[in-house]
């Protein structure tokens, strides 16, 4: 049954390329992101479907047996329910496990593709039977298998690590270090390339087994052992990371498979994760290198459990106070942070916002690169509960207004507005923040005076014009919406 022909097969792997691209562009504000979204799904079902339809192509050409077929068949139903309900159930701030999850499946797909293609080159229609791999698909195939080896077990620990529920040391989220760590990493890199050049330069019409299984096994170790030394909070790069090299793998693989489809959305996927790692290295004003070596989440759980906690006198008050004087400012700036992710509160804050603008006050929210756990939490957040675009200004834009607003209301934020970062000495010293010390006077809603992210006490809570409101974001932020009833 010949269903396509390979022109239209390279129109529609095309199509489907250019739909992938409108994606990334959709996606980069959110006002656009929902278009972007539907690019994306169009652009993947074409390339699906297209697959499917070459896959019997080359059957009739390849005359292989009729299983495979069934097979994935079923890996499409299987595994399309598993990431539907996946997706469908898991919350927003757990959304930064699911990709690395996502991502550990892309990199094993990719080992698994390569050890077929290094097993039976002629289903592929790499080389003819009982013919040996010509040199350049070896080289492929092993690139391949180790950058998708690594993204798979380095994906599995930023997984575990990110959770932050199982006992396993490795799943920990302060760094694991030993003696002689990056030598270490060293030798089996060396090794690595070593046994994957040895595969490349083996003639002959049977591949070399040991030398590729060998740096097959010691690309998954070395996948744990880069990721165990980094810290939890720095996991959300380090996954961006991995995202970027699971892309590469799809790629390396897609030219052993001389499938412009698999190059092109893995080098978008590569690239793209790359940019995103930079962006959120210069948000955090910290070196790529400084993240993949630093070990920032080891001080951070250092600070966490150190208990001792300095002792300074802070200014509380309740919702109603916080109302009362909500309602009679001018003007109000909203931070959101990761606490106000975790307590669900984006529609209640909505309410508020709306309830404050009918009494006159101007609104705005200001939103810090990095707030919450993965670049652009915060604005899925507020879009979820609708608020208006035009009310949402990036940190650039509004920083410079902190000084003539009246009230700035931090809602479950705290690194992303922690003036130490302005002390050369501090951990974050020289991140951007947002500047709400600056403003006339400052509510803080959080449950506690516990550290955010980083570990790190804010001074911003013991300012004179500061006052606290303690509680869960959404309770005291309904609280304030009947106040202002
Ligand atoms: P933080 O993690 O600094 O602080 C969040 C605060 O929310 C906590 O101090 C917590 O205090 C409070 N909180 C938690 N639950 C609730 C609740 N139910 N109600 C009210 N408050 C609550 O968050 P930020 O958004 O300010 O900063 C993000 C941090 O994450 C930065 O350090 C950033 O570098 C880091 N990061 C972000 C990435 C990203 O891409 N967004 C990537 C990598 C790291 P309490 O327990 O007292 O309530």
């Amino acid at each position: 049954m010949n269903l396509i022909s390979m022109n239209v097969v390279t129109l529609l792997y095309l199509v489907a390329s250019v739909c992938f691209i409108q994606a990334l562009k959709g996606l980069s504000s959110p006002s656009t992101a929902r278009m972007g979204n539907a690019f994306g799904m169009t652009g993947m079902g074409i390339a699906v479907l297209t697959t499917i339809a070459l896959m019997f192509k080359l059957k009739e050409q390849i005359q292989t047996g009729g299983m495979g077929f069934g097979l994935v068949l079923l890996g499409v139903v299987v595994g399309g329910a598993i990431g539907a309900i996946a997706a469908k159930r898991v919350e927003m701030t757990k959304m930064p496990e699911l990709v690395a999850a996502m991502h550990s499946l892309i990199g094993l797909a990719a080992v698994c593709i390569a050890i077929a293609a290094v097993s039976e080159p002629w289903a592929f229609n790499i080389a003819a039977r009982g013919e040996g791999l010509p040199f350049g698909n070896r080289l492929e195939l092993f690139i391949g298998t180790f950058v998708g080896a690594v993204t798979f077990s380095g994906s599995v620990i930023a997984f575990g690590k990110l959770a932050g529920k199982y006992k396993f040391r490795l799943f920990q989220g302060a760094p694991v270090r030993y003696p002689g760590q990056h030598m270490i990493n060293l030798i089996v890199a060396i090794a690595i390339i070593g046994l994957g050049l040895v595969f490349c330069f083996s003639d002959g019409a049977a591949p070399a087994w040991t030398p590729y299984i060998v740096m097959a096994v010691l690309s998954f170790v070395l996948g744990v052992l880069i990721i165990i030394p980094i810290g939890g909070a720095d996991m959300p790069v380090v996954v961006s990371m991995l995202n970027s090299y699971s892309g590469w793998a799809a790629a390396g693989i897609g030219f052993s498979l001389n499938n412009s489809m698999l190059i092109i959305a893995g080098s978008l996927v590569g690239s793209s994760g790359a940019i995103l790692s930079y962006i959120m290295c210069k948000a955090m004003n910290r070196s790529f290198f400084n993240v993949i070596l630093g070990g920032f989440g080891g001080e951070a759980a250092a600070a966490d459990t150190g208990g001792a906690k300095e002792q300074r006198p802070v200014k509380s008050g309740s919702p109603e106070d916080a109302a009362f004087i909500l309602q009679n400012a001018e003007s109000v700036i909203i931070v959101p942070g990761y606490g106000l992710a975790v307590a669900r509160a984006q529609h209640t804050v909505k309410e508020l916002v709306d309830k404050l603008t009918e009494h006159g006050v101007q609104v705005r929210y200001a939103i810090h690169p990095v707030a919450g756990r993965m670049p652009g939490h915060m604005n899925v957040l507020l879009a979820e509960a609708e608020v208006p675009y035009d009310q949402v200004a990036e940190m650039e834009d509004i920083n410079g207004e902190f000084g003539q607003t009246d009230v700035v209301l931090v809602l479950g934020a705290n690194d992303v507005v922690n003036p130490a970062a302005k002390d050369p000495k501090s951990p974050i010293a020289g991140m951007p923040i947002l500047e709400a010390y600056k403003a006339k006077s400052i509510i803080v809603n959080k449950r506690s005076m516990a550290s955010g992210y980083a570990g790190l006490d804010n001074d911003l809570f013991y300012q004179p014009n500061t006052m606290m409101v303690f509680g869960d974001a959404k309770k005291v932020i309904e609280s304030m919406v009947k106040a202002v009833e």
